[in-house]
């Protein structure tokens, strides 16, 4: 069978047609414009993939889960199957689309007030306004409720002081979700607001740091100075703050996910199309075991990653709890996405090593995914509370 047919009879009992012919297209388009070439481009001159971004936006992909009275469109089973095709061809892209929509987007539609929404979401669905997600710092990463970054309150405004780290898509957001700490005198998950801050608010210093990977989405230092932002835009709740990152942070779990299963099943399909075509020994090397069970267990980790996904998008999209369903889709599918890798590699030998071909950028790029989101230590930690406790 054609591995899209494939794909599409484990995706059928979770999607409807409607959502198999959208991923078609997706895919449609980014063959088209996320070409092997450009990805890699980007990649090696850290260049923001400025072109495909526009051209997603035309096509509509920004508006894809947020509210249909802000220009929105579809749900999260739209999303999984959008993401899982962003990830297939552009890793950085599928990133880029998760922080901006499902993170800081779904974010402001569940807890913004309306003049925000009314404000910034019909923008972002139109891909003209562009968000980070500020929450972690030097001291606060896993422990993200440690945070220190202040917002003292000033009349009828905040000023905010403090340094985010690891802030992704920091030099192109227009704004920036910080979360900051409201009540120094309360326990750390207690004292939290979250705050839309716009960049040109006076005050921010923005930092590139060089990381293994993820380049053309360049990794930031964010500094705030004295930064005043009116009070009108808190985003929630006063001191609430790490209630509402709880739903957003569950949310990217399964979004993750999705992405890690395109990317590897792009791992997958390179290292078997190279294997078949590589002859040694006056064969191809898929005659070997040693390469050919590389390959049948990659096939198999995709398989399964991709029904998890699929089993923690579906809970969501019908707004059942689905914490650890969608901690073990993220764990499973990032450890899986980082052994495809490095086996693909192995079994492309030199070739797997080399910066012409996509399996070196697989192989810095999934590493990523088993360390942010929240590590995958603390995804079993969530799973194993909830089997335990
Ligand atoms: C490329 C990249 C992009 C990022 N983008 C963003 C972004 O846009 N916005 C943002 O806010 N953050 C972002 N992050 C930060 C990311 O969320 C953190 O790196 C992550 O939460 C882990 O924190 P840490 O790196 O400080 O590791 P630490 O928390 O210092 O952890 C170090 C090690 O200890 C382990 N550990 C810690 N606590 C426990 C525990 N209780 N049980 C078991 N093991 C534990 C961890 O699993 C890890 O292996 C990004 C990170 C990277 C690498």
């Amino acid at each position: 069978m054609h591995r899209e047919q494939e794909i599409q009879a484990d995706l059928r009992p979770y999607l409807g047609d409607d959502q198999i012919a959208f991923r078609t297209s997706v895919d449609g388009f980014l063959s088209r414009h996320a070409t092997p070439d450009y990805v890699r481009e980007c990649d090696e001159h850290k260049r923001f993939p400025q072109q495909l971004v526009d051209g997603m936006a035309e096509q509509g992909y920004f508006a894809v889960t947020l509210p249909e009275e802000h220009g929105g469109v579809g749900g999260y089973l739209d999303m999984v199957a959008m993401l899982e095709v962003l990830g297939y061809h552009s890793v950085a892209l599928a990133r880029y689309w998760n922080m901006n929509v499902n993170m800081v987007g779904g974010a402001l539609a569940r807890f913004a007030s309306d003049e925000i929404q009314r404000k910034t979401l019909p923008l972002l669905a139109q891909g003209k306004a562009f968000f980070a997600f500020a929450l972690s710092e030097n001291g606060s990463g896993s422990d993200a409720a440690s945070l220190t970054t202040s917002a003292r309150p000033d009349g009828d405004a905040y000023v905010i002081n403090g340094t985010k780290m690891w802030i992704t898509g920091a030099l192109q957001a227009d704004y920036f979700l910080v979360a900051c700490r409201t009540d120094p005198d309360a326990k750390p998950h207690d004292g939290i607001s979250l705050f839309l801050v716009p960049k040109d608010a006076g005050g921010i210093t923005i930092n590139p740091i060089d990381m293994l990977g993820g380049h053309a989405i360049r990794t930031c230092e964010v500094v705030f100075s004295d930064v005043r932002v009116a009070a009108d835009m808190m985003v929630g709740p006063l001191h609430k703050g790490w209630r509402q990152l709880s739903t957003v942070l569950a949310k990217e779990r399964v979004a993750l996910g999705a992405i890690c299963t395109g990317a590897a099943q792009a791992a997958y399909d390179l290292a078997s199309g190279y294997a078949v075509d590589r002859h040694q020994f006056g064969r191809s090397i898929t005659q070997f075991q040693a390469i050919s069970h590389k390959l049948v267990d990659a096939k198999t980790l995709v398989d399964a990653s991709r029904l998890l996904v699929l089993r923690a998008a579906r809970l969501l999209a019908d707004g059942e709890p689905c914490s650890a369903q969608a901690s073990q889709a993220k764990t499973f599918a990032s450890d899986a996405y980082v052994q495809i890798a490095t086996n693909g590699l192995q079994v492309m030998g030199a070739n797997g090593y080399c910066m012409e071909f996509a399996m070196q950028r697989h192989f810095r790029e999934s590493k990523l995914f088993q360390i942010f989101g929240g590590t995958n230590e603390i995804q079993r930690n969530i799973v194993a509370r909830d089997l335990f406790s």
